[in-house]
């Protein structure tokens, strides 16, 4: 910034001592020189017309001024270093806004794009960084399913419309949740960053600094695995990953960015970085009794099964890779866990069914959605058992939002924001995240109340 200022100072003092001079130069405009900000130094002294690459800045002629003219980093800068400059301080805004400081400042402290510029941006993230605070107040985690993508199909009369109605989301539901999240303060945060991993092996919760103002969100998506009974009602099919390594998906057989969660997030919170703390994303439940994804590894033959394990496993590594977390969400969604029959027994054989059959593709978790939103207790005998499977994260679902703590496993509670709490729990959704009337799909069957 001090270079630059001289530097723009310093011009101003020439042309006004050469005003009539510069006034004569053929394409010299002198409006170009602007006082404030930034940029490029380069850039007023330039005439116009002239290729900024190959041509160094003309100095007008006349009487020099007093200064010595040269400054030694002004003119003519390599391009790719300007256009890396730009870059660096492009990335190292969105890395600050989404928390990531310390990788922000390595940036911008490389010498080979350090100038005023980069300086001053190091001094405004530092002092962002100064200014966190420890967040003391709820953590909220709330959840959906498969999101409607052609509310037609889906609310068609058919036999599973009013389920849909009740459970599930519209995309345009969604899309139109997430600047209302972001405008409420929330910043989706992973559990890793709530929990702290202590070396005696238990763990407690972590002290999470955020900026003012700002509040953690945890977001999960259930049942990620387009099960054949939504096949034709108005849903993507699979997850794919595209030609760019990303994670898309498939909606009438075209690859889409807008048929589910997964790119719909990605690309929000890559156009709004504050949007997630440290890069997190969601978390994608899945259960196997008809494979994951879109993909049926779990009752495929021969060359079909081959396919659909690389399918499953190259979408699992893209996920991870850009921030999503894989959680089980039982085997079999067996109705035993509906109303908490589920046996031991019942328990182990589903348990293994998962870990034999889904992690060898799509790899191991530590967190576990019960289905049906089943509660169990640190003190129940089932929960010892998954957290002996390696869960400990358990989270069921309740109202109440609720996060308590062992000193081994944590139990969080979520919530669902789909049509039937939209209507019914509307003042609740309200003063936590948004005004349902706000985002409510009006392709529902049933309006709201
Ligand atoms: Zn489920």
């Amino acid at each position: 910034m001090k270079n630059w200022k001289k530097s723009a100072i310093f011009l101003l003092l020439l042309l006004t001592l050469t005003g009539c001079a510069a006034g004569m130069l053929p394409g010299f405009d002198r409006l170009s020189v602007e006082p404030e900000p930034p940029a490029r130094p380069t850039a007023p002294a330039q005439p116009a017309g002239e290729d900024a690459a190959q041509t160094p800045p003309a100095e007008p002629e006349g009487p020099a001024g007093p200064e010595e003219p040269a400054e030694p980093e002004q003119p003519a800068e390599d391009p790719a270093v300007t256009a890396a400059r730009e870059a660096a301080l492009a990335e190292a805004r969105a890395l600050a806004d989404g928390c990531s400081y310390d990788e922000a400042l390595a940036l911008l402290a490389d010498p080979a794009v350090a100038n005023g510029e980069t300086e001053a941006l190091a001094a405004e993230i530092a002092a962002e960084q100064a200014a966190l605070v420890p967040y003391d107040g709820p953590v909220r985690h709330i959840f959906f399913h498969s999101l409607i993508v052609d509310p037609a199909r889906a609310f068609d009369g058919g036999a599973s419309s009013e389920g849909y109605d009740m459970w599930m989301t519209t995309r345009d539901e969604f899309v139109a949740m997430l600047p209302l999240l972001e405008a409420r303060g929330y910043m989706l945060v992973d559990y890793e960053d709530l929990i702290q991993r202590n070396d005696d092996g238990t763990i407690s919760p972590a002290t999470l600094l955020l900026p003012p103002g700002r509040m953690p969100l945890v977001l999960s998506v259930d049942d990620v695995c387009y099960y054949d009974y939504m096949a034709g009602d108005g849903f993507a099919t699979r997850l794919v990953v595209d030609a760019d390594g990303r994670v898309a998906t498939e909606v009438d057989g075209q690859v889409t960015r807008d048929g589910d969660v997964v790119p719909i997030l990605d690309d929000y919170v890559a156009a709004h970085p504050g949007f997630s703390y440290r890069g997190a994303r969601g978390i994608l439940a899945v259960t196997g009794y008809e494979g994951v994804f879109g993909y049926r590894i779990t009752h495929s033959e021969g060359q079909a099964l081959v396919d659909a394990k690389a399918g499953a496993a190259a979408v699992s590594e893209a996920l991870r890779a850009s921030g999503w977390r894989i959680a089980s969400h039982s085997y079999t969604h067996n109705s035993y866990f509906q109303d908490g029959s589920v046996t031991m027994d019942e328990l182990r054989s589903d348990t293994d069914r998962w870990r034999t059959r889904l992690e060898p593709v799509i790899g191991a978790t530590n967190l576990y959605i019960s289905p049906f939103g089943m509660h169990l207790p640190f003190s129940d005998e089932r929960f010892d058992y998954l957290l002996s499977q390696g869960y400990d994260v358990y989270c069921p679902v309740s109202m109440a939002q609720g996060m308590t703590w062992s000193d081994r496993a944590v139990i969080h509670e979520r919530f669902n924001l789909d049509g039937y709490t939209m209507r019914n729990r509307q003042e609740e959704i309200a003063a936590w995240f948004f005004d349902p009337s706000a985002v409510y799909d009006p392709a529902r069957p049933t309006p709201l109340p």
